[in-house]
């Protein structure tokens, strides 16, 4: 499987293709903004993309998603249902982050916790971490150790739970229950900042280790 990385927003963040090596299914995961950038990153690389899956409804995670669904005729897949009322409020989004405004759009299918969805030849099991969002998910493939975890987890942070319908014990409870039951070597790609790893976070975290009050 590759993994191809474009930072995407003032929020720099990071909208990843994964395509299967096997069957050459690419999918796109939180275009948050800069279409034209995404979809020049995709023809240079020669990539027909064949779905957008999303973590969270935060504009800056799906802010190109319904441009992209436009431009390639493909289905927007995720986040999980109780997302919905941010994606209700994306022009609201658009004033609170400053963007462009934004006309609402919702996904083509919900996701709910425990499916697998298929690239290719490559499964990917849902697991439901709401905290940051309520509906956020996360996409983990077991074949290659690697979990998308979106705002869930950073490293060396986790996401924020300031905004309506965020919770810190609710985001705490997650990452124990979907992030850290995964073993040590299985990498992390977040939605903002470095890749990091399970154990890394495990051992170094402070708002899990519990170093930080
Ligand atoms: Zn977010």
């Amino acid at each position: 499987m590759k993994i191809t990385t474009i930072p995407v927003t003032p929020f720099m963040q990071n909208c990843r293709i994964l395509q299967c090596a096997q069957s050459a299914q690419a999918a796109i995961i939180d275009p948050g903004g800069d279409s034209d950038k995404i979809i020049r990153a995709l023809t240079q690389r020669g990539i027909e993309p064949s779905v957008i899956w999303l973590t969270h409804g935060h504009l800056d995670h799906v802010g190109a998603a319904d441009t992209l669904r436009k431009h390639y005729q493909i289905d927007i897949v995720g986040p999980q249902r109780d997302e919905q009322f941010w994606f209700d409020a994306l022009a609201q989004q658009a004033q609170m982050f400053g963007f462009a405004p934004q006309v609402p759009f919702l996904p083509d299918t919900w996701l709910e916790h425990g499916q697998t969805i298929s690239l290719g030849e490559q499964q990917f099991e849902v697991r439901h971490c709401p905290g940051h969002t309520p509906g956020h998910v996360i996409f983990v493939c077991h074949s290659h150790k690697l979990a998308i975890v979106g705002d869930v987890i950073f490293k060396g942070s986790i996401g924020r739970t300031d905004f309506p319908k965020g919770d810190g014990p609710t985001l705490i409870a997650s990452i124990k229950r979907e992030v850290l039951s995964l073993d040590d070597d299985y990498r992390l790609l977040s939605g903002h900042g470095e890749e990091t790893s399970v154990g890394q976070e495990r051992h170094k975290n402070p708002f899990i280790s519990g170093k930080f009050g």
